[in-house]
């Protein structure tokens, strides 16, 4: 199914609002002007991408604004729907050292002022070369690590195609945010802003199934493998078969591909889990008109992995919290559907029945470490299942594929991807050129060469563009 963007579906719905609305001018100039333009910032050290933040800020301040959106959009391709879903608190306005006694610097929205002036504008600020460097290079996965990587790739010259299984590209970003966080439209332009720079995207193509590795073996030079997680994982209670009983992120996921009002939401939901995704989908339960909306967590609050601000902001919303709850069974009335959850109390040792009518789960996802392993039989995985990478470079233990994002980190956050992505974008660069080379070139050819999957066989030193 394609995406609802018809934003009029949405208008019945004002508790949808954005989380970060937009700076105005006035107020984004005031803004700029607070900043202290600290020298070693600790604002750009926090940021997983290195935005050089009191730069962009310096030019909001004299009213450059495409000067400030260059600025952040070189470090980070995905800046406007970074500027609107990183936990800033914890990252760039977390390190801002006004934060100690006042505000700190709403890095974040001021972000989002510069990078929507461009956008909305369509102003180009990024100009690949125009004498390109003959390479050839394979992303395979269009979501944040697989943009950030291929747009760098771009910006050096280099020949990019990203193979992305789903039907739009930009991950998580354009299926999986929270709607109240941001638009899908937001990561639709970046995906558009990627191909500005020359980037071929071919969407709906899994690879494995609608092209082989092999045969993108013959035409590219390297490769880098951006794939998220699976689906979401089960309880593995009884019951869990009922109607009423859904991941949470194919929740979210309705509500970016149909009318809100279309979007099916229990009068009581219940969602098990202790991270981000379950907090976004029992906020966007209670703004869409859920009359309970609670959430299950096995532990104390203090060790759930969601922040604290966000799930400060979801009582705010009227949501409710159950810790020590271990689900047992998930009850199901004469129909099949989920009327309510048997859960042992962790602490008393007690069970007790909460009812329900729609029960979200947010459990986790699980590592393609099995699809990585088709396609890659010789690459070392820790024992998480991610794929071990070269921290500085990306570079896997099959010297022409790189990694980075969810395969690679297990799952952090969109801009982790982007920096990952950006991080191996590098290491290619380095490993195809000799540029700036941080690992022995000779050995690096002779793995591929020798490697026992006869990956990389063809020519692992140079593809020339057709
Ligand atoms: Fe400005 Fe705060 Fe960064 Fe200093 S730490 S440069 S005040 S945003």
């Amino acid at each position: 199914m394609d995406l609802n963007l018809n934003d009029s579906a949405h208008g019945a719905f004002p508790l949808m609002l954005e989380k970060k609305p937009p700076l105005s001018g006035s107020a984004a100039l005031a803004e700029s002007m607070r900043c202290l333009f600290c020298f070693d910032a600790p604002c750009i050290k926090s940021c997983p991408t290195g935005i050089d933040v009191p730069a962009f800020i310096k030019k909001i301040s004299t009213g450059n604004m495409v000067g400030a959106a260059k600025t952040i959009l070189e470090s980070n391709i995905l800046g406007a729907s970074c500027a609107r879903v990183c936990p800033t608190e914890v990252l760039c306005e977390g390190a801002c050292v006004l934060g100690a006694d006042h505000e700190p610097i709403a890095i974040g929205r001021l972000q989002r002022h510069a990078t929507d002036y461009v956008m909305q504008r369509g102003i180009p600020v990024l100009h690949p070369p125009a004498v390109r460097s003959g390479f050839r290079i394979a992303v395979i996965g269009g979501g944040p690590a697989g943009l950030g990587c291929a747009a760098k790739l771009a910006l050096f010259g280099h020949q990019v195609t990203i193979f992305e299984k789903n039907l739009l590209a930009g991950g998580l970003n354009t299926y999986g945010v929270a709607y109240y966080k941001m638009k899908p439209q937001v990561s639709l332009q970046e995906v558009e802003l990627v191909k500005s720079l020359g980037v071929e995207i071919r969407t709906g193509t899994f690879v494995g199934r609608d092209i082989s590795l092999q045969d993108i073996l013959t035409t590219h030079a390297a490769i880098f493998v951006g794939v998220g997680l699976g689906s979401g994982k089960k309880l593995g209670v009884p019951g869990e078969e009922g109607s009423g009983v859904r991941d949470a992120l194919d929740f979210i996921r309705d509500i970016h591909q149909l009318p809100l009002h279309k979007v099916a939401v229990g009068r009581r939901v219940l969602v098990v889990g202790g991270g981000n995704t379950a907090i976004d989908a029992l906020v966007q339960a209670k703004r869409l008109g859920a009359e309970s909306a609670t959430l299950a967590y096995r532990r104390n609050e203090e060790e759930m992995s969601a922040y604290h601000f966000e799930i400060a902001a979801a009582r705010g919303d009227g949501c409710q919290f159950l810790f020590h709850a271990m689900p047992r069974e998930i009850l199901l009335n004469a129909d099949g559907a989920v009327c309510g959850v048997t859960f042992r109390d962790a602490k008393k040792n007690s069970d007790w029945i909460e009812p329900c009518d729609q029960l979200l789960l947010a459990i986790g996802q699980p590592m393609p470490s099995v699809l990585i392993k088709q396609l890659f039989a010789d690459i070392a995985l820790n024992e998480e299942g991610c794929v071990v990478v070269d921290p500085s470079t990306g570079q896997t233990s099959i010297p022409h594929v790189f990694a980075g994002g969810d395969c690679a980190n297990g799952g952090k956050e969109v801009v982790n991807a982007v920096g990952e992505g950006t991080k191996a974008a590098l290491g290619i660069h380095q490993y195809l050129t000799g540029k700036g080379m941080k690992f022995p070139r000779q050995s690096s050819r002779l793995g591929v060469l020798g490697s026992p999957s006869g990956a990389g066989i063809l020519n692992p030193v140079r593809v020339k563009e057709s």
